[in-house]
């Protein structure tokens, strides 16, 4: 078992020590999150950020622009964040309302400032393999494989899913890396034939335990993105028989987090992320190593593992 918490603790620890050395060089790096109305899901997410900064001794500041903003005046409060000294990383936490153009939105952030990578000349940079600032949970997955010593470079890989925030930069990572990169998606035909021969495979679809055991080869890494909250008793117990200590979280909360793969399939991996505790885990960290990464390039500070001691490579 891939342990993402454990994994995300040595990387914030390594910020840490990253936002020492720029405040040695007279450099508090400094987020903005801005929150749009009440999502209660985005709320948690965005307090667990806000928090995490402060942690780690990176500023952080938090815009809570009521539900009827309009884009115009989104528009004016990103600009405004574009121009601050202060302010190294811009996140506007999705989803938005849905009269808010979000595309217009992501492309108003400064790409310098654009800590979740979501931006076209980021999404250009990845592609072309120059530094820039990538999506946190494809870059988290990059992580896990990368300091759990598992081998990339030539590894038949498939990724089911190709969003733009995780499975299309995913796929672009890994060959950056060198893996032989399949990508599948809902007009994949006959998506077993693929994913039974991946050494590596991630899946990032959006359905509880649609993975199956039988979909995967025998000692493969298997890497679940997905984070879906099921609040049906039965298929609980169908993932999880006889897993007590899900039974109990189940009955006192009312639902469970499962993974895109089914649990079963885990037996037979040679390793895999859980779900709680894996890629999920990641997301933050490499949030806050997105920040440093932005407040030295906006300074002309070198960015490259070479130049960044505490990046324990
Ligand atoms: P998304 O935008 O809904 O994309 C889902 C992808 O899965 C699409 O490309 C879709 O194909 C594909 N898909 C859907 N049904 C399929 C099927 N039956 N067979 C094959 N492919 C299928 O979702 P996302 O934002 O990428 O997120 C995916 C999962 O990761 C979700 O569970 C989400 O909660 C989770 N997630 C976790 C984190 C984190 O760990 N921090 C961050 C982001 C997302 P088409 O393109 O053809 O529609």
């Amino acid at each position: 078992m891939l342990d993402g918490v454990a994994i995300a603790a040595e990387i914030k620890a390594e910020v840490l020590v990253e936002v020492q050395e720029l405040k040695a060089l007279g450099i508090v790096p400094g987020l903005a999150v801005v929150l749009v109305g009440e999502v209660p899901a985005s709320a948690i997410y965005v307090r667990s950020k806000v928090k995490t900064c402060g942690e780690l001794g990176i500023y952080s500041e938090m815009l809570t622009p009521p539900e009827t903003v309009t884009t115009e005046e989104m528009l004016a409060t990103i600009a405004e964040l574009n121009g601050r000294e202060d302010i190294d990383g811009i996140l506007v936490q999705l989803p938005l309302p849905k009269h808010v153009d979000t595309k217009r939105l992501l492309e108003a952030v400064s790409p310098e400032k654009d800590v979740d990578g979501f931006h076209p000349v980021n999404a250009g940079r990845l592609q072309t393999g120059q530094a820039g600032l990538a999506p946190c949970t494809p870059a988290g997955i990059m992580e896990i494989l990368r300091r759990s010593d598992l081998e990339i470079a030539g590894k038949s890989t498939v990724v089911v899913g190709r969003s733009d925030i995780v499975g299309k930069p995913a796929a672009i990572m890994l060959l950056n890396a060198s893996a032989t990169v399949t990508v599948c998606h809902s007009k994949t035909v006959d998506l077993p034939r693929y994913t039974r021969d991946a050494d590596i495979l991630v899946a990032a679809i959006g359905r509880a335990g649609f993975v199956t055991r039988a979909m995967v080869k025998p000692g493969a890494v298997l890497i679940d993105v997905g984070i879906n909250r099921v609040t049906d008793a039965a298929e609980v117990e169908r993932f999880f028989p006889g897993d007590e200590a899900r039974a109990a979280g189940f009955a006192k909360r009312g639902s469970t987090v499962v993974g895109d793969i089914d649990p079963a399939a885990f037996a037979v991996a040679g390793a895999f992320t859980p779900v709680p505790g894996g890629v999920g885990a990641l997301t933050i960290a490499m949030l806050m190593q997105n920040t440093i990464t932005a407040a030295r390039l906006r300074r002309g500070l070198d960015v490259s593992s070479q130049a960044r001691p505490a990046l324990a490579r």
